[in-house]
């Protein structure tokens, strides 16, 4: 089985789940089987080979789940995107708008220096409003952003489009 295969077959799907109409994409149980959380790191990581990536920034939470390990793979550092508060002191941080109302993430001041060249990644593309924000966060510190890494994407939503002022360089191993 390829590793699109065997994602396809570990991802639950569970429907109107947080709010009726919302297909969720349960990527948890990945994580229960070990080989092919490596496997899928290492389809995640490939064709950031050679890129000159210096940090790989995770979208909590689920960016946080398999961030680490691109990161190490990449021999980058990893730095977390967080929700507004959680952070100590100081953040940098960026707010952009939901499908109602208002999100705020942030990252700690020390994470991003100006000239770093930033993978953003994280487990869905759905609307691409939160990679975009993480994003903003990294060229607003003077950083390069490569691209952008996903599990997976939901297509329809057109997400690529709210990333392509970044960059049009937008990895997926799924499309649902
Ligand atoms: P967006 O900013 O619209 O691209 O949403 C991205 C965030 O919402 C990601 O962190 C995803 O984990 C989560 N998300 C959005 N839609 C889904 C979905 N259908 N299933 C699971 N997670 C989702």
């Amino acid at each position: 089985m390829t590793c699109k295969e065997k994602l396809t077959e570990a991802i639950r799907i569970v429907e109107d789940f947080p709010k009726p109409g919302i297909s969720f994409k349960d990527i948890t149980p990945i994580l229960l089987n070990p080989a092919l959380v490596q496997e899928v790191i290492e389809e995640l990581a490939r064709p950031w080979k050679d890129k000159g990536i210096t940090r790989v920034m995770g979208i909590e939470s689920r960016g946080f789940l398999f961030g680490p390990g691109i990161a190490m793979q990449l021999n980058a550092g990893f730095i977390i995107v967080r929700k507004k508060g959680k952070l100590p002191p100081s953040t940098f941080s960026v707010s952009y708008a939901l499908e109602y109302g208002e999100a705020e993430i942030e990252i700690s001041d020390y994470a991003i220096r100006p000239g770093e060249v930033v993978l953003v990644h994280d487990d869905i593309l759905a609307t691409g409003g939160t990679a975009a924000a993480a994003a903003s966060l990294a060229v607003n510190q003077g950083a390069l952003v490569k691209g952008f890494s996903f599990l997976s994407e939901l297509a329809i939503l057109n997400g690529r489009e709210r990333l392509v002022g970044f960059s049009t360089d937008v990895e997926t191993i799924l499309n649902f």
